[in-house]
């Protein structure tokens, strides 16, 4: 027996017994309530995200407007414009995407009958990878929203006394805690996958699909002249040819867990 104790219970925690009103869940399934904590924290940080970067680009628009260069506001030239766009076009994108989340766990929620927390604890878990997508996609739009920002600022961004720079540094715990972002999009996958093997999601017939089309040729266009044209038949190419992949890892996936079920 080493400083851990015996298998698996640490020594401070043997002959530790716990009130039963203290208890999270049923015995055994107190993890269930853990992982909702953790769903319910990574939506409210991917939340927490646009709100933070929203000041970071009112803040960063007002000094372009007051810092001068070249005679001229520097909120003026092109690049300056571009980069204050970008912000606001991602912060768009990650508030539209937690909004419409935040509306469908709301309804759900609200359709509780019976067992109120226990209903909870379910649209909790059914919107687990909406809150690891949140999460991830929040916290990096934010990460790419400060460093902008101190961007804009120039020299002055790198100064403590000017607050772009502490957004900078405070940004960037949001892609470790509540789940690092690697973990989360591990994550991400790895609830599909499982939903789409229990069939709660029709994720295999529509890559199935996909795939059979490519196989017909059916996307394929050989006189596509103009240039743009020819580029985007390629990027479409190369979308399918990824789907096509998965749909024959999805294909194996599906023929190892019949042969197991058997
Ligand atoms: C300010 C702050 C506040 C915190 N607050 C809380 C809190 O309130 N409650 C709480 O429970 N925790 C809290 N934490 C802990 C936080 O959740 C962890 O730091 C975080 O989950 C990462 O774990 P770790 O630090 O052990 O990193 P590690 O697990 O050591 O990870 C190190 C690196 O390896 C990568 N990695 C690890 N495993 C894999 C893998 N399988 N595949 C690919 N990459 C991998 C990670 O993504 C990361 O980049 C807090 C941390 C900080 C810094």
């Amino acid at each position: 027996m080493g400083i851990h104790g015996s298998s698996t219970t640490p020594v401070f925690l043997e002959n530790c017994k716990v009130p039963k009103e203290n208890l999270l869940h049923e015995i055994g399934r107190g993890h269930i309530v853990a992982f909702n904590i953790l769903n319910a924290g990574r939506f409210t940080l991917g939340a927490s995200c646009v709100g933070g970067s929203k000041n970071v680009l009112t803040t960063s628009s007002k000094y372009a407007k007051e810092r001068k260069a070249f005679g001229k506001q520097i909120g003026d030239f092109g690049l300056m414009k571009e980069k204050l766009a970008e912000m606001a076009i991602q912060i768009f994108a990650v508030e539209s995407m937690v909004y419409r989340s935040a509306g469908n766990i709301e309804a759900m929620m609200s359709a509780a009958t019976g067992d109120k927390i226990a209903h909870q604890m379910k649209v909790l878990e059914e919107y687990a990878i909406e809150s690891s997508i949140a999460k991830v996609y929040g916290s990096e739009m934010l990460d790419f929203v400060v460093d902008e920002a101190v961007q804009i600022f120039g020299g002055y961004g790198f100064h403590e006394e000017y607050p772009v720079c502490r957004a900078y540094r405070d940004s960037r715990i949001n892609r470790i805690f509540e789940g690092t972002n690697e973990i989360n999009r591990m994550l991400i996958i790895q609830m599909l996958m499982k939903r789409a093997m229990g069939g709660q999601l029709p994720l295999i017939p529509a890559a199935v699909k996909l795939a059979d089309e490519i196989w017909q040729g059916r996307h394929l266009k050989r006189r596509q002249k103009a240039c743009w044209r020819k580029k985007r038949a390629w990027l479409q190419m190369q979308r399918r040819c990824f789907c096509r992949q998965r749909a024959a890892q999805c294909r194996s996936s599906v023929r190892s867990w019949r042969m197991n079920r058997n």
